[in-house]
């Protein structure tokens, strides 16, 4: 079980003292699924930002927290007292996804020659790397951990794996595994990063990356933007199957209900204004999709 918590959240864009985010407060547990819906402007992508450590943000009050459970990581990764808790405020973004928290995909500017395949083992070895240095006790004992290198599986094309890396026959195969229950073209996987892909694609691919990563927690910001009715059905089937099969809870934000139709939140929240003005259960978003936001805000400044 993993917990994310943001408390009381305000941030401002760090060039400037523009505030944007005015006091969020949200709770979203493994396996739960929230929708965070709003008018444009309200602060949904700033929400995510801030979660993912954006450069572009300064948190000036408030928290991240993220809560992690005995078990979280599988056998290997002890979660005792002193790596319960986790401030995510103090850590780095990659730091943050190594402790599992996903925050969509990052295009990279493009890179020639680097393969999806690639990219996303790349981004697997990384996290776990990632992570084990955030557990590991401070033993200092480096030699230790070369030595345990050494004689290690070996490809001609990638060099050596390092002990814990996911190497490249065992990574073709959970590759396999997840293209086929996410429905998608085998030949994806061998193009290039980046090179071409139109949105629908690039929104598949996030939910891809977010299928090997595992994540305990992923932020998924406006994924159903610009996605045909059969590419929303897959990349609704995939946000379903991170939940079912690995646990994951998921902070879906979209401006528009329809996705809502095929990734059923528990629980609902509107944003406004920076902050979450209102929560509910997925019968929130139905009114939403009704009535538009303009009720919210009568309700909550009372200017009805
Ligand atoms: P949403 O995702 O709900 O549409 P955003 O979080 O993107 O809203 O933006 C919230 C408000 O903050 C908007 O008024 C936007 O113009 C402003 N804003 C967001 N990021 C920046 C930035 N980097 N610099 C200046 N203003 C920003
Ligand atoms: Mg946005
Ligand atoms: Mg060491």
């Amino acid at each position: 079980m993993a917990r994310l918590e943001l408390n009381n959240l305000h941030a401002e864009v760090a060039e400037g003292d523009e505030k944007i985010l005015e006091g969020v407060t949200l709770e979203v547990k493994s396996g739960e699924i929230h929708a965070l819906m709003g008018p444009n402007g309200s602060g949904k992508s700033t929400t995510a930002k801030v979660i993912a450590g954006h450069p572009a943000y300064e948190v000036t009050e408030g928290e991240v927290l993220l809560h992690l459970e005995e078990g979280e990581f599988g056998e290997g990764i002890e979660i005792d007292e002193d790596h319960r808790t986790w401030n995510l405020l103090d850590l780095e973004p990659n730091e943050r996804a190594a402790l599992g928290i996903f925050l969509g995909f990052q295009y990279p500017a493009e890179i020639d020659g680097v393969t999806m395949t690639n990219f996303l083992r790349t981004a697997l070895n990384a996290k776990i790397e990632e992570r084990e240095e955030l557990f590991e006790d401070d033993d200092g004992d480096e030699d230790a951990d070369e030595e345990a290198d050494e004689g290690f599986e070996t490809s001609p094309m990638e060099g050596p794996a390092d002990e814990g890396e996911v190497g490249v026959a065992e990574f073709q195969q959970i590759l396999q595994e997840k293209m086929e229950a996410l429905d998608m073209d085998e030949m994806f996987a061998q193009r290039y990063l980046n090179a071409g892909f139109s949105g629908g694609e690039k929104k598949q691919n996030e939910v891809l990356q977010a299928a090997i990563l595992e994540p305990s927690i992923a932020v998924l910001d406006e994924i159903d933007s610009g996605l045909d009715i059969d590419r929303l059905q897959d990349v609704s089937d995939g946000i379903n199957a991170l939940r079912d099969q690995e646990g994951t809870g998921i902070l879906q934000i979209t401006h528009y209900q329809r996705i809502l139709d095929y990734v059923e939140p528990d629980h609902v929240h509107v944003m406004l204004d920076g902050q979450i003005a209102k929560s509910g259960d997925a019968s929130l978003a139905a009114k939403l999709e009704d009535k538009g936001y303009d009720w919210v805000r009568d309700e909550v400044y009372g200017t009805a």
